[in-house]
């Protein structure tokens, strides 16, 4: 058996904008150091590359581009979230690079899984903005590559963050080849992720949000799984499974309103392990986003990397809550036009 693939770089600690920001270095220092302690079984850690300019612009515009390079060298602002010091600019090319060298060893069949361990975070980055914390979008730019280069056809990207992942959507909102799941805390930052914004034109139907109240659970995220992001995914049949993966849902977290606990990631990557597994020889790559308790954080990224290896499996608890189910329908009703599966 292949092993599962594990990315990162020590440069990605050295986007260090405020010893105060929420998305710190002690992030994924944590997160590495409990790797090494406590390491995992039939897993492979590799450095990335830098993502190419050219698989950047498959995504971002030029002038974003730019505006991010002349920022290289020094402290700014880009809004009152988005900081960098000297290093970002490289460590966030560094980032979409490893999570592009994620799916390249996917697709090409020489790793059976990957988790790139990366920040800056990327998933609220659009084509032509940075915000969110998230200087460039790094799972955007990884399914662009998978779809031109490596053979994808149909890639889902899945954004379990407690965040809407706004940057994603904005990149495939009019397209049918890149299926987006979303499940956040909803109203919230950054206000987007409606049940009725469900893609445009050749993507009508493909933005598919799922807005649950802040105090939501395990059950709950079960529930959205079991009933509204796994069929509709089976329907889609991806080549290629991605995961924004984001742990700012933890019942710890100091910005999220969730009550998920470790077991719960644990559930849904068990669940994509699955689905993946039905659908295209396994291809799952996660990718790091938000996440700000340093315990719960770097617990629940472990839990991941073992579901990934196959040494652990879990189940979502039953009893979603009334104002989960609530919100479930509202997502079901937008979108059961598009997916005949929902019934
Ligand atoms: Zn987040």
């Amino acid at each position: 058996m292949n092993p599962t693939l594990l990315l990162t770089d020590p440069f990605l600690l050295r986007h260090a904008p405020d010893d105060e920001h929420p998305e710190r270095p002690a992030r994924l220092a944590r997160i590495l150091e409990l790797l090494e302690q406590e390491p995992v079984a039939g897993t492979r850690w590799e450095p990335p590359r830098p993502a190419t300019e050219e698989e950047i612009l498959a995504v971002h515009t030029p002038r974003l581009l730019e505006s991010l390079r002349r920022l290289r060298g020094q402290h700014a602002e880009i809004d009152g979230d988005t900081l960098v010091s000297p290093d970002s600019y490289d460590a966030a090319v560094l980032a979409a690079g490893a999570t592009v060298r994620a799916v390249e060893e996917v697709m090409e069949g020489r790793a059976r899984n990957a988790f790139a361990l990366v920040r800056p975070p990327g998933h609220h980055a659009e084509p032509d903005r940075a915000m969110g914390f998230c200087l460039l979008n790094n799972v955007a730019i990884a399914a662009e590559v998978a779809r031109r280069r490596l053979g994808a056809e149909r890639v889902l990207v899945l954004d379990w963050d407690v965040h809407h992942g706004n940057g994603t959507q904005a990149c495939f909102w009019g397209r049918r080849d890149v299926l987006f799941q979303s499940i956040h805390q909803y109203p919230y930052y950054p206000g987007t992720g409606a049940p009725y914004e469900t893609g445009e034109s050749a993507g009508a139907g493909y933005s598919v949000n799922c807005g649950l109240p802040a105090g939501s659970t395990d059950a709950d995220h079960g529930a959205v799984f079991q009933q509204l992001f796994l069929p509709i995914a089976e329907a889609f049949r991806p080549d290629l499974v991605l995961v924004s993966a984001g742990f700012d849902g933890h019942r710890q977290d100091p910005i999220g309103g969730m009550t998920l606990t470790e077991e719960a990631y644990a559930a849904m990557c068990t669940a994509l392990m699955d689905l993946s597994e039905r659908m295209c020889g396994g291809r799952l790559v996660l990718v790091l986003e938000g996440g700000y308790s340093l315990e719960g954080l770097s617990s629940s990224v472990r839990a991941c990397v073992e579901v990934l290896t196959g040494a652990r499996r879990a189940d979502f608890p039953e009893g979603p809550s009334p104002q989960a189910l609530a919100a479930l329908k509202r997502s079901h009703d937008a979108l059961r036009i598009f997916w005949p599966v929902l019934g």
